[in-house]
């Protein structure tokens, strides 16, 4: 068994679309970043690239090569997951929080939780994602920001 964790934070701003978890989120601002900026791919991305050792994204994908300009997140999910399949993983379960003040998160977060089941192999029952606001305050409570976490348990493949 091995155990990742991951963090990711975005800046929330006018005239981007809004990609959370694979989503388009119907929303009047959305994430600022070199890739689509989609912060909870990226902090699952993290978390494993963590749990099996191999660095984290910034390494794998850097922000400074044109070719991550405007990518797909569920791409760089792929290209991850295959690292964890090379490497004799599969995933046990992963869980997940997602901190945003606006929009309202929770009616995404089944398809959310369907898009990532498929991109690692498992079944929706084995993603858990939490939505919650900052109750106002700091930076995600300005609605300035988007922040996500991720842990997951990776297992031996069978
Ligand atoms: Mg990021």
């Amino acid at each position: 068994m091995r155990i990742g964790e991951g963090f990711d934070l975005h800046a929330l701003v006018p005239d981007r679309p809004l990609v959370i978890g694979g989503v388009n989120i119907p929303h009047d601002k959305g994430l600022l970043g070199h890739s689509d900026a989609d912060v909870l791919i990226h902090a699952l991305i993290d978390a494993l690239l963590g749990a099996c050792g191999l660095g984290d994204i910034g390494q794998h994908f850097p922000d400074t090569d044109p070719k991550w300009h405007d990518v797909d997140s569920k791409l760089l999910l792929n290209k991850v997951y295959a690292m964890i399949c090379r490497a004799g993983y599969e995933v046990v379960n992963i869980d997940s929080t997602i901190i945003a003040e606006q929009p309202k998160l929770s009616p995404h977060i089944p398809e959310m939780r369907r898009i990532l089941a498929a991109l690692v192999g498992a079944e929706v029952n084995q993603i858990n994602i939490k939505a919650k606001t900052s109750e106002r305050l700091g930076a995600v409570g300005r609605e300035e920001c988007v922040v996500a976490t991720v842990t997951v348990l990776l297992s031996t493949a069978t």
